[in-house]
């Protein structure tokens, strides 16, 4: 039987459909750090530099663009109707204003969707459908809500054990007194008495806001009585660590804050990585290396416990314990330092290196069953310009820009950071101090960065050949 051209177009058009939307990717790509690293920033620069005609042209070392592959990009409604979406509008316009201010962070997690038309490189692809569509799905959430992982493995009693020996520490134990000498006086064995329950839940609460804003420790459990989202005053919330020696009878407080604890685990952790974590493809963490390194070596050590807690979460599902509960797709993790313009340029390599030692001691390879790990130093933004001044014939690499809150612009030396990770021993007498910046202004309507071009080709670029 002979087909006609037109049948033949047809069917080739038929074709050619299915096979263009089995191309079609959908792509999860997860954006996390604890509250302060940049989160908010990030997502606006990337969605402000991919969507924007005047700004693609700034990523050099993005693929897709640099072989001018990419034909369009645009924000399309999001699939997740459950999740707040992400505002672009207001953030964009606080970077883009005459005396741009950064954009207020959201505490929450929050998503949204961008469309990535581009021409495909692959011959095969090539071949059916010149024209591909990737759908990035942008997750913001709150890295506070990873450090709730471990608490699954832990039932209510080895979890207030392993808390309040956190709060017995001699550089917390100040701030929780209060806490502690309440505490003490609560009789777990009494008949529950909820405001009792609800007061030192809440005396509890603001313990960790305040620990978290003092000593900037990062591994504050439950992650959500920092961050709520949703949850501000939820009664899954009201809960604090209790240790008891005996047995109680089912209506008693202990029991209780017991069942609460549960229900955190079983209706709040739980569902957050079923239904989001393992749903990423791929995921940034940006981490505020300065920050810490300004603070001094208990919070730099802190960090780095901290981020080592999250890189095993990338790999608990593989490794066992909690193999049942979940199985996480992240094939790729980066972990960026983030604000890397508050240093010269070239003291940034030393920012990356440092970051790397503090994820991990000896080797260089962090490939991670299965899962590909990479460090950089970035800005999402950009805040300050180099600047070389020369001072008693010797050449200085300063940094010139407008402090946060400061009128007027100002030309600054860095300390240098330090390469490697160091002890209370190592640590400079004068310390580190860092100083951080307004946005620049951007030129006509164009936003500056720091190897956001790399970042977007370590996660994206695979994905867009
Ligand atoms: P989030 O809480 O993780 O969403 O963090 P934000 O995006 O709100 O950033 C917190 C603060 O970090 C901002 O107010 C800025 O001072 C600073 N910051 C954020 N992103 C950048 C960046 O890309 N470069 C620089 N230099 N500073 C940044």
């Amino acid at each position: 039987k002979r087909f006609s051209k037109d049948t033949f177009d047809k069917f080739k058009s038929t074709a050619q459909k299915t096979l263009h939307r089995s191309l079609d990717q959908h792509i999860k790509l997860a954006v996390t750090g604890f509250s302060g690293s940049g989160k908010t920033a990030f997502i606006t620069s990337l969605i402000k530099h991919l969507t924007s005609q005047t700004n693609k042209t700034n990523l050099p070392f993005f693929d897709v663009i640099t072989e001018q592959r990419l034909i369009a990009v645009k924000q399309i409604p999001q699939r997740a109707l459950d999740i707040p979406s992400f505002d672009y509008t207001s953030a964009v316009s606080c970077l883009l204003n005459d005396t741009p201010t950064w954009p207020s962070s959201t505490q929450r997690i929050n998503t949204l969707t961008l469309a990535l038309k581009f021409e495909s490189r692959h011959v095969l692809k090539q071949h059916l459908s010149p024209v591909s569509t990737v759908y990035l799905e942008l997750i913001d959430y709150p890295g506070e809500w990873l450090v709730d992982l471990p608490m699954l493995n832990q039932d209510y009693q080895a979890w207030s054990q392993a808390v309040l020996n956190v709060l017995k520490q001699p550089q917390y134990r100040g701030y929780a007194k209060a806490f502690l000498d309440m505490l003490a006086s609560f009789d777990d064995d009494a008949a529950v008495d909820e405001s009792i329950l609800k007061q030192l839940s809440q005396h509890y609460q603001q313990l960790l806001v305040t620990l978290k804003a003092k000593t900037k420790i990062a591994q504050l459990q439950p992650g959500r009585m920092l961050i709520p989202g949703d949850l501000a005053g939820a009664p899954v919330l009201l809960f604090f660590p209790c240790v008891s020696a005996g047995e109680h009878s089912n209506d008693s407080q202990y029991s209780h804050l017991q069942s609460r604890f549960n229900a955190y685990k079983q209706q709040v952790v739980t569902p957050f990585y079923k239904q989001h974590f393992c749903q990423f493809d791929r995921q940034i963490v940006l981490v505020d290396v300065l920050s810490a390194l300004s603070d001094g070596p208990d919070t730099l050590k802190e960090q780095e416990d901290a981020l080592r807690n999250i890189v095993q979460v990338f790999d608990y599902g593989r490794s066992g314990l909690l193999k049942r509960l979940f199985y996480p797709k992240i094939d790729k993790v980066l972990f960026a330092a983030n604000k890397c313009d508050h240093v010269s340029y070239e003291q940034q390599p030393l920012l990356a290196k440092l970051l790397h030692s503090m994820l991990h001691e000896q080797s260089n390879d962090l490939r991670f069953a299965g899962v590909e790990i990479d460090t950089m130093a970035i800005s999402a933004v950009q805040s300050t310009q180099q600047k070389q001044v020369v001072e008693a014939g010797k050449s200085l690499n300063c940094i010139q820009g407008k402090p946060n809150n400061e009128q007027h612009t100002i030309t600054f030396l860095p300390p240098e950071p330090p390469s490697h990770r160091l002890s209370r021993a190592q640590w400079p007498a004068q310390g580190f101090d860092f100083l951080s910046f307004a946005p620049l202004p951007a030129q006509e309507g164009r936003l500056s960065h720091v190897r956001l071009d790399h970042v977007l080709q370590f996660l994206l670029g695979d994905k867009l050949r």
